[in-house]
């Protein structure tokens, strides 16, 4: 049986009825990836990934839940379910659904967006036929106290209980043995049955070709910094969690991203660049990504990422349970894997060496206190190093351009460090 026969029937229908990429032959790699036909096609699957395709699905009978779309993702497809990130609750119309967690959950104006947009948007698809939410107990508090309204619009909570590991070795096998028996409460929450093992295994080795391939991408760009921009590799750093729902035409993309910029390395373009790390989301989105970019400002290097692969030599369960705890002991995956929020600034420092980054853009959401903790953590620690440091805040809604503060600290800051 071939990988593709074990994914979610949903998206192998979607797949075999995607276009197949095919590489062309190659004549001369151009200096950029704007308008390659790879990046054409991840703009338009992306573009295909809306709130209205995922409902759609639901109300196709297909098994779709919020949530259980990070570390434990490859899991929750295995039990034949669709996983959304929250990150969806908010992509859109988030004014809105703030507006609503005001006004009809009083939730204070100074809490985080993102816990606002969440409930808002939730209680205005509660008519949807996504009526399940799965999360993970390790995540920020508040996300775990504001679900819990959703109980009043009929939603149906499950909670995989908090598990941490934030020391090297420390009750390894415990703590193993503890998350795959929340993690096979899981699968009998989706299904009534226990996980289909040769299903996990198929798909956490797909999970694990994808990230080969997209951490080899980010390694290119720091030959070829200028050929595939900040917003594309975002798309493909995003799209390597959920595959935008069509995981086979995701890694057509992938292979031809992959080999567009294995050749746009050997001969790329040359100007000034200055190499940046982003530690955190995007302040400001794509409009704040193109003023780095204006500036002759390059991220190369993103922390949104995990850099371990799922083990295929244990039991698949086991192995969800060391991808979650190593990522949280490198400080990875961000709040909602629980990653350590001291750990995290040695993979930012890994990065800068690595990128040889000549500054750190680090931001957070307003009112997020596990943001504001790393923050002031990483900028006390990469003074004491003699890394710059930009800090911007910024709230989770698309429809905020960024401010005109946050773009002049912005430019001001890769001016400084062009001199
Ligand atoms: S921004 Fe911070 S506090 Fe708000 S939901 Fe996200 S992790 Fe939690």
């Amino acid at each position: 049986m071939s990988n593709t026969s074990k994914l979610d029937p949903t998206v192998r229908a979607a797949v075999q009825t995607a276009p197949r990429l095919r590489r062309a032959p190659r004549v001369a790699a151009p200096l950029s990836a704007a308008d390659s036909n790879a990046v054409k096609a991840l703009r338009e699957l992306a573009a295909s990934y809306s709130l209205e395709q995922i409902e759609q699905w639901a109300r196709e009978g297909h098994s779709v839940i919020w949530g259980g779309n990070s570390w434990e993702a490859p899991l929750i497809r295995a039990c034949d379910t669709i996983p959304v990130g929250f990150a969806e609750l908010w992509k859109d119309d988030s004014l809105h659904a703030e507006a609503v967690a005001e006004n009809h959950f009083h939730i204070p104006a100074e809490f985080c967006s993102m816990i606002k947009a969440m409930i808002g948007r939730l209680h205005l698809r509660k008519d949807n036929a996504i009526k399940r939410i799965l999360y993970f107990g390790s995540t920020c508090e508040p996300i775990s106290m504001v679900l819990e309204h959703s109980l009043h619009d009929g939603y149906e909570l499950h909670c995989i209980d908090a598990a941490s590991a934030f020391k090297q070795g420390e009750r390894r096998d415990d703590l193993v043995a503890f998350l795959v028996n929340e993690l096979e409460k899981v699968a009998l929450w989706l299904t009534g049955k226990p996980v289909d093992q040769d299903r996990l295994a198929a798909e956490l080795k797909f999970k694990n070709r994808i990230m080969t391939k997209v951490r080899r991408i980010l390694d290119l760009r720091i030959e070829a910094p200028f050929y595939l921009s900040s917003l594309p590799t975002s798309a493909l750093l995003f799209g390597s969690t959920h595959y935008f729902g069509q995981p086979e035409k995701f890694e057509c993309i992938v292979d031809q991203i992959l080999a567009d910029i294995e050749a746009a390395a050997l001969n790329p373009e040359r100007r000034p660049a200055i190499p940046l790390v982003l530690a955190g989301g995007v302040a400001g989105g794509p409009q704040l990504l193109k003023v780095i970019e204006e500036s002759n400002g390059v991220i190369l290097g993103w922390v949104i990422h995990g850099t371990s692969d799922f083990r295929e030599d244990i039991p698949p369960l086991e192995a969800v349970a060391h991808y979650l705890f190593d990522a949280q002991l490198k400080g990875e995956l961000g709040e909602g894997a629980g990653a350590s929020a001291t750990l995290r600034r040695r993979r930012v420092e890994e990065l800068v060496d690595k990128t040889q980054a000549r500054g750190i853009i680090s931001s957070f959401v307003t009112g997020c206190p596990y943001g504001s903790v790393v923050q002031g953590l990483e900028r006390e620690y990469f003074k004491k190093k003699g890394v710059p440091m930009v800090s911007l805040e910024h709230s989770v809604h698309a429809e905020e351009p960024p401010t005109e503060e946050q773009i002049t600290r912005v430019r001001a800051f890769i001016e400084m460090l062009a001199d």
